[in-house]
């Protein structure tokens, strides 16, 4: 399908590399050269200037976790997408376009926006900024490897996507890529989340996508992923499947990530482009963890707090919240072993948050690393502090953000209040115009 390594990308350093692979734009060469060679971060024998050449390994595990495990037939389908992902995503002519997509398509590269009237709300001594996802085309950061995953479908001369979906966000945005493409798309989703999730359903159907129901146990995401993942292994000569997040087996939490990065990459270019420095830190909501991923990727070899915050929902019992990282255990599922909330027999627990997009009882197997190494502080925001910083951020900015990224806003106040001075730099990983109804119905206008 393409040349042999004469096609291959150069670059100086891996953090370019990411920058050019995830098909990032950058702004100011000289400035970033200048970072670039002052920072040497080291934590627990982990050297983060060579950590995308280590991680994921060879096998698709971050330290213990990640892996491939699925049934030998679906073994041999991700070999051939991790095959492909190595050889036609480092291509010239993928990359080339990629970044057509990311500029002239997407709308890349989504703005740097300093929120000063939030920042002088929370006392003034810290400055916060929000990288805006919520300005990508399709209203959140899920395009970016939405494109990515249908773009390497169509050099591998598949016809058809195929993915599950809950609130219907990941269905919306793979939809659209496949409209983009002209691939066929199925999205299985449970019959339950049909209900209630009308306006995403429409969407979806709108785009062009089979919107297929899942009739069986509770009728949601969890056995809409087990249908897909059926459909994939019957249908995967034609088809390549599409994860929503940093999940699944080896090489999605990878390869997703690696499109993600375009938000940090860019984030860290304009950060420094626009302040003359690093932020103090950096902040994302961790639902499966892909717009969290996407950002940290751009600074983990910087002396930079990362921060990733999980749904706290209605209160730390089991079934009450969605954060997994905190409260979870090590375990199996769909495919990865990762960090996961349990019930009594240990199967993937019920779980619950304001923002349907972050109820997912695990999260990646880089989380789960980075967790474990120290190198990010995974922390918790309730549904309260999350509707009040939506409705901060409206009031203040201008800019009404998803429930899922509130919870990110909400964590970055609760920082600016705390820390004596710097800037943190919050994710804004998309818009809250499907989130108006459900706020106004249950909160009502404050
Ligand atoms: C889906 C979604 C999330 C959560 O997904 P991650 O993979 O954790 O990023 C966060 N924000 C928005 C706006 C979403 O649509």
């Amino acid at each position: 399908m393409q040349g042999g390594t004469a096609d291959k990308i150069s670059y100086s350093s891996l953090r370019e590399y990411l920058g050019i692979l995830s098909g990032a734009f950058f702004v100011s060469r000289t400035k970033i050269d200048y970072f670039e060679e002052n920072i040497k971060m080291k934590l627990n024998n982990i050297d983060f200037a060579t950590y995308f050449n280590n991680y994921p390994d060879k096998n698709g595990y971050f330290g213990k976790y990640g892996g491939v495990f699925v049934e030998d037939k679906l073994k041999r389908a991700m070999a051939e997408i991790t095959e492909a992902y190595y050889s036609i995503c480092q291509s010239r002519k993928f990359i080339a376009e990629l970044r057509r997509i990311r500029k002239e398509f997407q709308g890349r590269p989504t703005p740097v926006t300093h929120l000063e009237r939030l920042s002088d709300a929370m006392g003034g001594k810290v400055q916060l900024y929000a990288k805006r996802e919520d300005l990508n085309h399709s209203g959140a950061h899920k395009l970016n490897h939405c494109m990515g995953e249908a773009l390497l479908a169509k050099f591998m001369g598949k016809k058809k996507v195929i993915a599950e979906t809950g609130a219907g966000q990941h269905g919306v945005a793979l939809a659209t890529a496949a409209a983009y493409f002209g691939l066929k798309c199925d999205i299985y989703m449970g019959a339950v989340d049909i209900k209630k999730q009308a306006p995403n359903v429409a969407r979806m159907k709108i785009l062009g996508a089979n919107v297929i129901e899942v009739t069986h146990g509770l009728q949601t995401l969890k056995e809409a992923v087990d249908a897909a993942f059926d459909a994939y292994s019957r249908e995967y000569e034609d088809a390549i499947y599409c994860i929503g997040s940093v999940l699944g087996p080896h090489p999605f939490p990878m390869m997703v990530r690696d499109f993600q990065s375009v938000v940090g990459i860019e984030a860290r270019e304009q950060f420094i482009d626009m302040t003359g420095h690093l932020p103090s830190a950096i902040v994302a909501c961790v639902g499966g963890g892909s717009n969290a991923a996407g950002l940290f990727a751009g600074f983990l070899n910087d002396p930079v707090d990362i921060y990733g915050i999980e749904p706290l929902g209605r209160g730390e019992k089991l079934g009450d919240h969605a954060a997994s990282l905190k409260y979870g255990t090590e375990g199996i599922m769909h495919g990865f072993n990762s960090i996961m909330l349990k019930d009594e027999n240990g199967d993937p627990a019920p779980v619950y948050s304001v923002a349907s997009g972050l109820d997912y009882p695990s999260s990646g197997p880089e989380h789960a690393f980075l967790q474990e190494i120290g190198r990010v502080k995974y922390d918790v925001i309730n549904d309260e502090e999350t509707i009040d910083a939506f409705y901060r951020l409206a009031r203040l900015e201008g800019i009404i953000p998803a429930i899922e990224s509130s919870h990110a806003v909400a964590y970055g106040m609760k920082l600016a209040q705390k820390m004596d001075h710097g800037s943190v730099l919050i994710n804004l990983s998309g818009r809250g115009d499907k989130d108006m109804d459900y706020i106004i119905e249950n909160y009502g206008i404050r």
